[in-house]
């Protein structure tokens, strides 16, 4: 991964890297943060859909149960209402009969149902008027009998209580359930009659059950849990009492899983108990998790079931905004941090990083100092000064260097005791000047020179001695030379010269001078001690394309002859 080059990390691979890191961060948070959000929607949704499904129940019981007990006791104050009370005892004045008909009539009006019933106990006559006012004069409908069992309301009401009873009539065949409110009308602690009406709570369950909101599914089921009243009428479980259990229609029925059915029967045993309460759970509906909330209608004996779709009734996609807001929030923090970090140190480390490759490259005044107060503003300023110093070391070496380098050539090419040209010098020196003569068609002359009997100084001066009459006779030398003719020392007390422009008569009158200017004069080894120096001059001309050695070779002859003939002469090998 750390792909690297000329030893440097490569500025990309750590971008794509920091890159990567970044992303991956954020899919971390993101999915964290997704999952976080999904539960807090749940936890929302849940607990809106709880309250709601509570409400809802808590709403529809007292719709219904409102108007109960207004009839109830409406009923209640009818019946002890005086008219009546007094009409009872005594049905056949007619004085009290015209009042007690007037209240009943008076209450037929705030009555719901408009209408209103009134038996008599002492004659069993039951008197009635409705909301058309069908029976008016003649509110006489009929006698109560002990022996018709469409009459036991009437005498049980009579024999159990004092209070007022709720009386349901759930009529399948035409669908209509109907609550009687049969109140005893008493005098001196004796029950004389019962008077009441009727509520028809057929509108107000199908309001219930038909609640055009979506997601909701109201029904009204009995002890048993069949199923009383529902939107859907296939779903209505008619004469329930007449069936045995398994061909019920049942709310246990509609619920997928043994564990909620226990849920809903739990419920209703609950709510039984605990009249006012309502309550709630989650059940599995037709495969999908529903929640169920149970209320109980005491006074009709059923139970009011809500199913609730949460996901229908609560739409998710309202809190998308919320989701969206941070998946934005969270993109653009992420880009902001890649974009700060780029700004802060990816594009100043790879301006540190192009310092060090122009540095590496030997430009070490190109270290860009980056002047912000931080560590990679601190290293970029010891980089710059540490590459300064390094440039400096570098041409302080660099100059050390020539200088011996010119040393080295110098002492390769000159004798280091004479200050001439070694032999080395020498031939590379004849060279370039032989092709220059050649090319001008000069001719070259060739002097080998050697010292008389210098053995003679070494032996009885010293070394040092003989040392010094080298050095001067190659002053010399060099003085009796024009500046363009090249001398050497060919090794050992013998020196060589290159004569440039010259024939055999002036290589000769050239030669000759040499030697008479060097033995003319003494040499002077120290203060006390001169001495008289002869040579021996071998001479010749070179010839045209002849090797340098051979012609040294010929001029060395010449010098041989020189020193045979007895020393202290010049010997001219003639070139014809
Ligand atoms: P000849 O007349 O035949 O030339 O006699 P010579 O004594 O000069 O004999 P030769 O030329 O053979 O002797 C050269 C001597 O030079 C031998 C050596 O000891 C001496 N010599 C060579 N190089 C140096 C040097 O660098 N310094 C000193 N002091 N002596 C040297
Ligand atoms: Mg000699």
């Amino acid at each position: 991964m750390a792909e690297r080059r000329n030893g440097l990390p490569m500025k990309a691979s750590l971008q794509i890297r920091v890159l990567l890191l970044t992303v991956a961060i954020f899919v971390v948070t993101a999915a964290g943060a997704f999952v976080a959000f999904d539960h807090l929607v749940n936890a929302v949704v849940m607990r809106l859909g709880t309250l709601f499904a509570e409400k809802q129940v808590q709403f529809d019981r007292y719709r219904g149960l409102e108007t109960l007990f207004r009839e109830a006791s409406l009923a209640q104050t009818l019946a002890r209402s005086p008219a009546i009370v007094s009409w009872a005892a005594d049905e056949e004045d007619a004085g009290k009969k015209q009042r007690g008909i007037a209240e009943l009539e008076h209450y037929r009006q705030t009555f719901e149902d408009h209408s209103y019933f009134f038996v008599i106990g002492r004659s069993g006559h039951y008197y009635f008027n409705d909301r058309d006012d069908s029976y008016d004069g003649h509110q006489l409908r009929y006698t109560v009998s002990p022996g018709n069992p469409r009459d036991g309301w009437y005498f049980k009401t009579v024999a159990t209580s004092p209070d007022c009873q709720l009386n349901v009539d759930h009529d399948d065949n035409i669908r209509v359930t109907k609550v009687w409110v049969n109140c005893p009308v008493r005098r001196d602690g004796a029950t004389i009659g019962v008077v009441g009406t009727g509520i028809d709570l057929t509108q107000f369950i199908r309001e219930v059950v038909d609640l055009p909101q979506e997601g909701i599914d109201s029904m009204f089921v009995d002890h048993a849990g069949a199923i009383q009243a529902h939107r859907d009428p296939r779903m209505v479980d008619f004469h329930s009492l007449t069936k045995d259990a398994k061909s019920k229609k049942t709310i246990f029925r509609l619920v997928d899983h043994a564990e909620g059915r226990q849920e809903i029967a739990a419920m209703m045993k609950s709510v039984a108990e605990n009249p006012d309460h309502v309550e709630s759970r989650f059940v599995h509906v037709g495969g999908r998790w529903v929640l169920a909330g149970v209320g109980y209608l005491q006074q009709i004996g059923w139970f009011n079931v809500t199913l609730m779709d949460v996901d229908t009734l609560i739409d998710r996609q309202l809190f998308n905004p919320i989701g969206a807001f941070l998946v934005v929030a969270l993109a653009v923090a992420t880009l902001l941090i890649t974009i700060l970090f780029r700004q802060l140190v990816l594009v100043r480390l790879g301006r540190l990083e192009d310092s060090v490759r122009r540095v590496r490259q030997g430009d070490f005044d190109a270290a860009a100092i980056d002047s912000v107060d931080d560590e990679i503003g601190r290293l970029s300023e010891s980089f710059a000064d540490m590459a300064r110093t390094v440039g400096e070391n570098t041409r302080l070496l660099e100059d050390r260097v020539r200088e011996r380098t010119e040393k080295l050539e110098r002492l390769a090419h000159v004798d280091p005791l004479t200050e001439v040209f070694n032999r080395r010098g020498f031939i590379q020196a004849v060279e370039a000047e032989r092709n220059r003569a050649s090319r001008s068609g000069q001719t070259l002359g060739l002097l080998l020179i050697d010292i008389d009997h210098f053995k003679a100084v070494n032996d009885t001066s010293g070394h040092s001695a003989g040392d010094k009459e080298l050095a001067e006779l190659a002053h010399r030398l060099r003085a009796g030379l024009r500046s363009y003719d090249i001398c050497a020392r060919w090794g050992g007390d013998e020196f060589v010269a290159l004569i440039a422009e010259c024939s055999d008569e002036t290589l000769g009158t050239i030669a000759r001078n040499i030697a008479m200017q060097l033995s003319e004069r003494p040499f002077v080894l120290d203060d006390a001690h001169e001495l008289r120096v002869t040579i021996s001059i071998g001479a010749a001309l070179a010839v045209e394309g002849e090797p340098v050695v051979d012609t040294l070779g010929r001029v060395d002859a010449a010098l041989y002859a020189a020193k045979g003939a007895g020393r202290n002469r010049v010997i001219v090998l003639d070139s014809r």
